[in-house]
């Protein structure tokens, strides 16, 4: 018999993550004894609930000023390799206990040269963490491997300085790059000389597009920059129109990217606090999945968003009645859609995540 889908069960399962952002995943506690150590004087409290309970409001309130603020104060509190290395490994310890096997975690190292760090030391710092956090969840009996995305910041100039940073870091860990920040005003083809090169360079990488603006962005990233993956994309559902009779027209560019097995970085509870879905159950998820595009579930921001690959699965799980066949699809999506080699993305579906999942169903 099949194991209740309870949320100790769900977080007992096999999870994969690519979506999932350094300075959105600290512990609140974390923040506040950073701010203490570099003497950062703007949190709105020093209680580590209330601050949670700040982060997660911010984030839900529409404002946009608001949620930017969220960002500046965590960003603010890793201005240092000390903060760096300890926010990485806690964010390897923490997901790795919530039982993610696999994670992509992505930053933009340019965030962090207020610090007086050069961007090489800000990846060592992150990548020092990572590894860190690696060997205490094995400590605890967990294992878990992160791999590292850079990020661009879309409003920003100098693309191409972190696209080579990426390149030159790929042999220790860095398996990919993305573009974020605004996507309205600021789109990927801006940057047609970063994604030029890394195509040059046989390098893998994925473009925030289609979560705060619509398909232009996902078809400006596809077509025009060659992403490999699509941060958010939940406007690619705009391409898909359903009939009353329920009958389903999809249009090219979302033909396109389902053909292609183009993967969805979906990131339910984000996307409504941002308002790109009006809420989980209307997500458009549910929809995506029934016409078996390639969807990932994801974090986003876990702090901003109070949310854990958990507690996703779980709210998915609530909304449209998915039981652990759907759970290990999203998973096993992920798995292939990630940016290490063929053979370890293999090894771990079959040495992992099938197990995992078929001791859950039997
Ligand atoms: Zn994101």
């Amino acid at each position: 018999m099949a194991t209740p889908m309870s949320p100790d069960a769900i977080r007992r399962a096999p999870k994969v993550l690519l979506h999932d952002h350094l300075d959105g995943g600290l512990r609140p506690q974390t923040v506040i004894e950073l701010a203490d150590t570099i003497g950062y004087r703007d949190l709105p409290t020093t209680d580590p609930a209330q601050l949670g309970t700040w982060f997660r409001d911010a984030a839900d309130s529409g404002s946009l000023e608001r949620y930017l603020e969220t960002f500046a104060h965590t960003c603010g509190v890793m201005q240092s390799e000390q903060a760096l290395v300890r926010v990485a490994a806690e964010a390897a310890e923490d997901l790795a206990a919530d039982g993610v096997v696999y994670a992509e975690v992505r930053y933009a190292p340019e965030l962090f040269e207020p610090s007086g760090l050069s961007l090489e030391q800000v990846v060592q710092a992150v990548q020092e963490g990572f590894r860190l956090g690696e060997r205490r969840a094995a400590e605890a009996g967990r294992t878990i491997r992160v791999g590292t995305l850079l990020c661009a910041m879309r409003q920003n100039e100098g693309w191409l300085r972190i696209a080579e940073l990426a390149v030159r870091y790929r042999d220790e860990g860095v398996v990919g790059f993305d573009i974020a920040g605004p996507e309205a005003g600021f789109p990927p083809t801006r940057g047609r000389d970063t994604f030029e090169y890394l195509r040059q360079q046989n390098a893998h990488f994925t473009i925030h597009a289609g979560e705060a603006f619509g398909l232009p962005s996902i078809w400006e990233a596809v077509q025009h920059c060659g992403a490999a993956r699509l941060g958010h994309g939940v406007r690619i559902v705009d391409d898909v129109k359903v009939d009353p009779d329920g009958s389903v027209h999809i249009g090219r560019l979302a033909g396109f990217v389902r053909d292609r097995r183009i993967p969805l970085e979906m990131c339910p509870s984000s996307n409504v606090q941002t308002g790109a879905a009006k809420s989980i159950a209307e997500h458009p998820i549910g929809l995506l999945t029934k016409l078996r595009f390639r969807v990932t579930v994801n974090t986003d921001n876990r702090l901003m968003s109070g949310c854990s690959m958990s507690s996703e699965f779980a709210a998915l799980v609530d909304a449209f009645g998915y039981g652990w066949s759907e759970l290990q699809w999203f998973t096993v999506n992920a798995m292939k859609s990630a940016f290490i080699g063929f053979d370890e993305r293999l090894a771990l579906i079959n040495d992992v995540i099938k197990p995992g999942y078929a001791a859950l169903m039997d």
